[in-house]
Order: structure tokens, then sequence, then C-alpha cells
């Protein structure tokens, strides 16, 4: 195995450790991809202890999402993110979790607005809702991408759970964690009647964002995630 491919593997498993500590994951659910080449991409195997996982565990697919290294079966969400990958050249990295606020506003169906400067750097932009599909079918994966659309980072799967997506892992796990902690002060700002004064005025959203695009020279900016 190339040293190069080693490091994304074990780069892969550190982030799923991550997801598993700030519970955007549990267990066997949720699964994370990063790509390899314009071709083939890193995922997690089906139905596998993310606690459990080491670099070998993880799968080589292409984009047809045929298994070229590898002996798990695939996530059983892998045309969800091969779908990603092939309708979105900027995104290098797909993460989809299950976390508990993001999915009660995924099942509810409603969009989760951008309250706090973080979210607004960041994803600058309000999480929104796609239509019921059932999981692992193709029809979750065009879904997904249909409302994802050219520029979006986060989206909430309808009861189900949410993807975020990034030029690198460190984005898309960012994205992750940024649209868990949103989607749970959204839901406190609505216990306490405050919705209208809690979210940001959309020009403020876009001059936020766009500060953080300037800065870091494209979407998604530069994060540094220490991964030990
Ligand atoms: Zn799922």
């Amino acid at each position: 195995m190339y040293s190069e491919e080693l490091e994304a593997r074990k780069k892969l498993i550190a982030v799923a450790q991550k997801c598993l500590e700030y519970e955007l994951t549990a267990g066997t659910w949720g699964n994370l991809s990063v790509r390899l080449d314009r071709e083939k991409i890193l995922i997690t195997p089906s139905g596998f202890e993310k606690s459990a996982l080491k670099p070998e565990h993880l799968l080589v697919v292409n984009l047809d999402g045929v298994v070229l290294r590898g002996e798990l079966k695939p996530s059983v969400e892998t045309w969800l993110h091969t779908a990603i990958y092939k309708a979105r050249e900027d995104v290098n990295a797909v993460i989809h979790t299950h976390s508990p606020y993001a999915t009660l506003f995924a099942s509810i169906n409603e969009p989760i607005p951008v309250i706090t400067v973080d979210f607004a750097l960041a994803v600058g932009h309000e999480a929104p809702v796609t239509k019921y599909v059932p999981p692992g079918s193709k029809d979750l994966a065009e879904e997904v991408v249909r409302v994802l659309g050219k520029d979006k980072s986060v989206v909430l799967i309808r009861n189900h759970g949410a993807v975020a997506v990034g030029k690198d892992l460190e984005n898309a796990y960012h994205a992750a964690l940024l649209l868990e902690k949103e989607a749970a002060i959204y839901f406190r700002t609505k216990l306490l009647g405050k919705v209208e004064e809690a979210k940001l005025p959309l020009e403020e959203v876009e001059r936020l964002h766009s500060i953080f695009v300037k800065a870091y020279g494209q979407k998604g900016g530069k994060i540094t995630l220490k991964l030990e």
C-alpha cells in the first residue's frame, strides 16, 4: 500500500473516532469517505463498529461503487458518497451522520437557520431538508445531490440524519460538528420563543462567509485539526 494511502486511511479513522466522541455517529451508524484521486475514494465498511476500525478495514471503491481493494462490504450509503463526488469536483470528503439534533430537525422537515458566527463563517447557509427517501437507495443519493446543489456544505436527510461535505476531511468534519451545534442552539431558541431574535441577518451571513472564503482562498477555508 502506498504510504500516501496509508496516511489517508489513518486520517479517516481518526476523524471517524472524533465523530463518535462528539456523538455525530453511534455504533455502526454513519459513514465517512475521502477522495484518493479523481476516480477512487476510501470509504468505511458497512455495519462495522467505528470504534474498532483499523486502516485495513477501509475500502477503496471507484465512483461506480465497485470495490477495488478491501475485504469487507462498503458502506450501505456508498451510492450517496460516490454521487456527491461525481457531482461536486470541489468536494474531497463526505461525512454522513445521525447526530441527534440535526436528525430531530431533519425528521420534522425544518431547515436549520444560521444563528452563530461560526456557522455563518464556515458553512454560510441554512441547512435545507431533503424529501423523504429510503436509506441506502440511489434515490437518496440523487436527492441529497439535488439539495446540496453546487455550493452547499450541509444537508439534512428527512427522517434520517445529515451529510456534510468539504474540500478535505477536516472541513467536512468541522461542518458536521458545527451543524449539530447549530441544531442544538436552534432547538433552545425555539424553547425560549426567541427564534427571530436569534437569526443572523442574511447580509451578515453572506459578509462573514465571504471573509472566510477570501481568507482561505477557497470555499470551506482551511481548518487544522489535531488528530491524535
Ligand atoms: Zn444513515
